[in-house]
């Protein structure tokens, strides 16, 4: 079986500093895949060229059997795969629903609209008791809540969250990592960017430490979790 997402030596640069140095990963439909590693390591680089915001120098992307090296950003959204950014992104003066419903562009089907509106306010009850309201108004998580409930607008095949979990209470990274676990056991297919290494690898299929731009260490994410190198440089063990 080929996998949804194909990443082959995958090399980004920004002038001559080469953020991400070759590195290759795949993440099979209804899997959870996480990249952790210290800042800088070259994650967010490594979304953002998945989603057609920056073009590598050298390797292959294949997403759903195609190639997306060269394909725009617009066009990456409408063959199925969505990024939640990091730092939300959100649009401050629009409320709520509209920039849920800002999600959905792309899409015609207003019945199919309404009905993932309603998704994203069962995953998220927050959000559909304020939805009148401008979402600049929403807490840091909560609008980490909404990024992710557009994200999700699209229907995509892969949803990217780049750290869902950055500056959020304990209790409100609980929440939005629960609401991965039900998105996986809804069928959705994530590849998950996270600095805390311990939610991540806990609910991943399968995870990969980057280091300055290389992959240095991949294996399901439990064992990564009990990896003892693992432990050491981001789990803070002794
Ligand atoms: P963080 O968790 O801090 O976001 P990261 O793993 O996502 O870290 P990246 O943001 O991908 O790391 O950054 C990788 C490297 O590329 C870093 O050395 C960073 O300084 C550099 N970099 C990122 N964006 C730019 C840019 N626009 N111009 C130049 N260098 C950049």
């Amino acid at each position: 079986m080929t996998a949804l997402l194909e990443v082959e030596d995958l090399r980004v640069a920004y002038g001559k500093i080469e953020a991400v140095k070759g590195i290759s990963f795949s993440v099979e439909a209804g899997q959870v895949v996480t990249l952790i590693g210290t800042n800088g390591a070259g994650k967010t680089t490594t979304l953002r060229t998945l989603s057609g915001l920056l073009r590598p120098i050298g390797g292959r992307i294949l997403f759903d059997g195609k190639p997306l090296e060269k394909v725009p950003a617009h066009k990456i959204v409408a063959l199925g795969l969505a990024h939640s950014p990091e730092g939300r992104h959100i649009f401050p003066r629009l409320t709520i629903e509209e920039n849920l419903k800002l999600g959905a562009y792309l899409r015609k089907d207003a019945e199919g609209i309404a009905k993932d509106i309603q998704r994203a306010y069962d995953l998220f009850p927050i959000l559909g008791e304020r939805k009148k309201q401008a979402a600049g108004t929403l807490s840091g998580g909560e609008q980490q809540m909404l990024a992710m409930g557009r994200a999700l607008m699209s229907q995509p095949k892969l949803l990217m969250l780049d750290e869902p979990s950055m500056g959020l209470s304990p209790i409100m990274m609980q929440k939005i990592m629960q609401t991965i676990v039900e998105l996986k056991a809804s069928g959705t297919t994530i590849l998950l960017v996270e600095q805390n290494a311990q939610a991540a690898l806990s609910l991943a299929d399968q995870g990969h430490v980057m280091e300055i731009g290389k992959i240095v260490l991949s294996g399901p994410g439990q064992e990564l979790l009990h990896d003892e190198s693992v432990r050491k440089a981001y789990l803070g063990e002794d």
